[in-house]
């Protein structure tokens, strides 16, 4: 175990040459380092933009808001700081733009600074230290992520805090890694330095001299390259690494950084000593992503944004580690709900071993997502509904079982005869998008003997939300009456969390959505379920003996 350390360090992660570098990961990948050496780590992300936080953005514009146990919606990168790391991550654990200037301009209108002018340095930037400071509770080190790229206008009051603060902390408490890319150029063969002597140039214009230097590279880098940036941005070349394409997946990158030694030489910038470390675990997991024992398996996942990368990251990670967990790699055939409205279901679906229907808001594509849950119903093909997917999925038997035809969810047809998925009384008239969900952590208790009992193995949970809608209680006792089992329920029974279907190989709904808790070396029950019944389904098909699921809950 490493030595704890009385002050708490700092860690400043900036970004250079270009964006959609994998910050994110890599500062996730340096908390787990840490943690791993013993270090108590809280992970925080700072966004430059001006929304006060990204839970009303589109997610062309940002990919997937992550919900936080306390009900903040953040940026994705804090689902990396939760799947890498066990930072405690809360409403400090994300700030941006926007909210600061929120804070600051609330302050000026009490009368807070007694009728001072108003600044960006200081007040801002104190703003912003305040909330760096913030997170330095009870853990021995923060690392800070700055959203964005150096030489962003829009960037510039949080890199003055960070300098201010830097020299506020005194020498050895705090470190600033730079991440950069080393574009290849195919005409002359080589990897260049140049953007990366830039970016670090900008950064010392700022008063920023980073220690570290993590260079992204699409391939090897010859040492000497190595050296070179060393030299021409005045690091020390054991402080300058290499972070190559990772070959099967993202949870490589901290080995990767390790087998360079990064994390001892974060020890040794900030005067942390520290002993050994165990990777075993993490190493075996990716292991077996590397060479699964068991093979692979297709499963479809059904939505409205799948053209986008970063729209379902949370559910496409869950997927993973629920492979990992039974020893194969899970191939995800991407589907609009569009397409399936404009091709059919048979047609794009053939062959999947499982379908997930996935959240989402608005009524666009919402037929396809019916018209999914029913082939998987009525093929026995496993089907996992999360959020719009389990509200889908009741509409579907409504329609199916009880025969309305017309059950909808009054979300999208507000007028329907057969609101099977309802606003809650109370919750009607409700018009302003912000802040008008329920969001964050709340328990759930499970149906003893159910699947979803059976895969969690407890009876209490705890799963995060992010809705407006519920199911209609109304349509309870019909819907059991025809195989439908509410396996979770809230506490005091008015909400409906989970919905199964009884003679199915595996049909389930949540209302919550599971992907929010999911880590490699811990994955997520129901994910793991659904995984073992997908390759159960494949094993049938293709003839070969059935293995007994391996899912841990
Ligand atoms: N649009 C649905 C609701 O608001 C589902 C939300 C979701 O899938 N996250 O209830």
């Amino acid at each position: 175990m490493a030595r704890r350390t009385t002050t708490t360090k700092h860690i400043f992660v900036t970004g250079g040459v270009v964006s959609s570098l994998g910050k994110g990961l890599t500062a996730a990948s340096i908390g787990m380092l840490l943690e791993h050496r013993g270090l108590r780590v809280a992970m925080q992300k700072i966004d430059p933009y001006i929304n006060v936080d990204p839970g009303t953005m589109s997610p062309y514009q940002h990919g997937e808001v992550y919900v936080l146990d306390d009900g903040t919606e953040t940026d994705l990168d804090l689902g990396h700081y939760y799947r890498f790391t066990s930072s405690p991550l809360n409403r400090d654990s994300n700030f941006t733009t926007g909210r600061i200037y929120y804070d600051v301009i609330m302050k000026e209108r009490r009368g807070d600074y007694l009728g001072k002018t108003v600044q960006v340095v200081p007040h801002i930037t104190d703003e912003i230290k305040a909330r760096i400071r913030a997170a330095a509770r009870d853990v021995d080190v923060v690392i800070s992520e700055v959203g964005g790229t150096v030489g962003d206008i829009e960037g510039l009051p949080f890199l003055e805090a960070i300098r201010q603060l830097s020299y506020e902390l005194g020498r050895g408490n705090s470190l600033c890694i730079h991440l950069t890319l080393l574009p290849y150029l195919k005409a002359s063969g080589e990897l260049k330095t140049k953007p990366t002597q830039h970016s670090v140039g900008k950064l010392r214009e700022i008063g920023i001299q980073p220690q570290i230097l993590v260079c992204r590279a699409e391939r090897d880098v010859p040492e000497e390259l190595r050296l070179k940036i060393a030299r021409f941005c005045n690091v020390d070349e054991e402080a300058t690494f290499v972070e190559k394409d990772v070959e099967t997946s993202i949870y490589e990158i901290p080995l990767v950084l390790r087998d360079q030694g990064l994390d001892r030489q974060v020890l040794r910038m900030l005067d942390i000593d520290s002993r050994g470390s165990d990777f075993t675990e993490w190493q075996t997991m990716v292991e077996v992503l590397r060479d699964p024992p068991r093979g692979e398996v297709e499963v479809a996942l059904v939505g409205k944004y799948i053209e986008l990368q970063d729209a379902y990251k949370s559910k496409y990670e869950s997927i993973t580690h629920a492979g990992a967990a039974n020893g194969c790699r899970v191939k995800v055939r991407r589907i609009g709900a569009e397409q399936v409205e404009d091709e059919g279901a048979e047609r794009l679906l053939e062959g999947v071993a499982g379908v997930i229907v996935a959240s989402g808001f608005g009524e666009r594509g919402i037929e396809g997502k019916i018209q999914t849950v029913r082939w998987a119903r009525t093929r026995q093909v496993p089907f996992f509904g999360i959020c719009l997917g389990m509200q889908t999925a009741v509409i579907e038997l409504a329609r199916a079982t009880l025969g309305l035809a017309d059950a909808h969810s009054s979300e999208f047809v507000p007028d329907t005869p057969h609101p099977v998925i309802d606003l809650l009384e109370g919750q009607q008239g409700v018009t302003n998008k912000g802040g008008t969900m329920r969001l964050g952590s709340y328990p759930c208790v499970l149906a003893p003997g159910s699947l979803a009992h059976r895969l969690y193995g407890r009876t209490e949970i705890t799963e995060r939300h992010r809705h407006r809608y519920e199911f209609n209680m109304a349509y309870r006792e019909a819907l059991e009456a025809q195989g439908v089992v509410f396996s979770g329920l809230s506490p005091d029974g008015r909400l409906v969390e989970i919905v199964e279907l009884r003679d199915h190989p595996f049909f389930v709904g949540t209302q919550f959505h599971p992907e929010f808790r999911s880590r490699l070396t811990l994955p997520h029950p129901l994910f793991s379920g659904f995984i073992a019944a997908a390759l159960r389904q494949r094993d049938r098909r293709t003839g070969q003996p059935a293995v007994g699921a391996t899912a841990r809950a």
